[in-house]
């Protein structure tokens, strides 16, 4: 078991999101240090007055000083409570399980997931600070985001192995945030066999081959998992001349093309990653000769096509993260401006508009009102079908806001 080192005082005022259970304490709002806490020690979070308010683990080197473990200051932080989070964590998987059924759910018995691959722990919104696990089949991929948890990692390892007995263990920590962290990025094996260097992950019925060691992420964009699904729902892509923006490995497409989508054009800035959409359009049997992939800049070849006249009936957006600090969320918009009037400028009357934003800085209120700002200037009148987030493997805690990073907006673009 480990015990607190020192204790952040907060500074007057300062204790409010801590009351809220906001997991974060910033720099700003630490009045002074009682004691010397060396990287990732645990520390006790006390108000002004030095009452106690919840254990945390500290990093003197991030904006993020400290990061809440638990509000109940004698709750002993030792393995015990780890694995208990990452049961919890496991156990809140199950609300995947596919919903329509009139059988109830056996409490204990494995469910049947609509995939094999989702997230397992996904950090703050899993009383996990700093640490994700993804699942690919027997595989686990592991990301630690901060020096409290890469300081943990052996023993978060051990446990992850007692729990889940997996086939291998891959930490692919090579994510920007560490750098905050002052950590260096770390790609290594932490346990039993390297995932192979290409799995095959199924998905709603539909089979994704995903590079875990190099992919994107962890491999694999599971956040949208029930947007493809939503996308593919018949009505919406059945005969449609689609264009998928920010392809990636074509997962949209996919989708896509099995809903009935006469063609699928679809656009990334990464060759190999289109070489793999290809692929998997043949390993569902979806290939056509009028598919068609290009590798280049969404914004040009979106330009090009509007010089060309070139129309389409149906169109994704599902670009990367716009904004990465507050400083970005003026240019992050009008990016997606940009990207959604260009969009609508393609469609063919009656189109459908599915947009989305992963910037965890830009308001689902803001994005929409970037989209309508859209339509107004490409004279469209626009309706919203559907608003949609991220899947349930990656749940939003309410106190913490920040983990609702994901949003978009099926729309009908007449
Ligand atoms: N829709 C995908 C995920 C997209 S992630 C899925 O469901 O799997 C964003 C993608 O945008 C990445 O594949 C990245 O290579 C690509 N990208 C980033 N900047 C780009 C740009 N300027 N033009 C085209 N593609 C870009």
């Amino acid at each position: 078991m480990e015990n607190p080192t020192a204790t952040l005082i907060l500074k007057p005022g300062r204790d409010k999101p801590v009351h809220n259970r906001h997991p974060w304490i910033f720099s700003g709002a630490i009045g002074r240090v009682q004691g010397q806490p060396a990287p990732g020690d645990l520390v006790t979070i006390a108000d002004q007055k030095g009452a106690p308010l919840a254990t945390a683990y500290y990093n003197a080197k991030s904006q993020i000083q400290a990061r809440i473990l638990s509000w109940d200051t004698d709750q002993p932080i030792d393995e015990r409570f780890w694995r208990d989070r990452l049961q919890q964590a496991i156990n809140g998987r199950r609300a995947m399980a596919n919903p329509v059924t009139r059988d109830k759910t056996p409490e204990t018995s494995e469910v049947s997931l609509p995939t094999d691959a989702y997230r397992l722990v996904n950090a703050e919104a899993d009383g996990l600070p700093g640490l994700v696990i993804d699942r690919y089949g027997d595989y686990l991929v592991m990301q630690c985001q901060t020096l409290g948890i890469d300081r943990r990692k052996a023993m978060l390892t051990a446990l992850l192995v007692e729990l889940l007995q997996p086939a291998g263990i891959l930490e692919r920590s090579d994510v920007d945030a560490r750098g905050k962290e002052g950590l260096k990025p770390v790609v290594e094996l932490r346990y039993g066999a390297p995932p192979p260097a290409e799995l095959t992950l199924r998905e709603n019925g539909f089979s994704f081959l995903v590079d875990v060691h190099h992919g994107h992420k962890t491999g694999f964009y599971l956040d949208q998992r029930d947007n493809r699904a939503a996308v593919g729902r018949p009505p919406y892509m059945a005969g449609q001349e689609v264009l998928n923006v920010f392809a990636y490995t074509g997962a949209f497409g996919v989708y896509a093309a099995a809903a009935g989508a006469s063609a699928v054009v679809q656009v990334d800035s990464s060759a190999p990653a289109l070489q793999i959409a290809e692929r998997n359009m043949h390993l569902n049997r979806l290939e056509r000769p009028s598919n068609e992939y290009i590798a280049g800049d969404a914004f040009e070849v979106l330009r090009y096509f509007r010089e060309e006249g070139r129309q389409f009936d149906a169109v994704i957006l599902d670009p990367p993260k716009f904004a990465h600090n507050q400083g970005q969320i003026d240019r992050a918009a009008r990016g997606y401006k940009d990207l959604n009037w260009l969009a609508m400028r393609l469609l063919r009357p009656e189109g459908v508009l599915a947009t989305f934003s992963c910037s965890g800085l830009v308001s689902a209120d803001l994005f929409q009102k970037i989209v309508f700002g859209a339509a107004v200037d490409a004279r469209r009148d626009v309706q919203i079908w559907h608003h949609l987030g991220q899947a349930a493997d990656h749940p939003v805690l309410l106190s913490f806001p920040e983990s609702a990073y994901l949003k978009g907006l099926l729309c009908r673009v007449i």
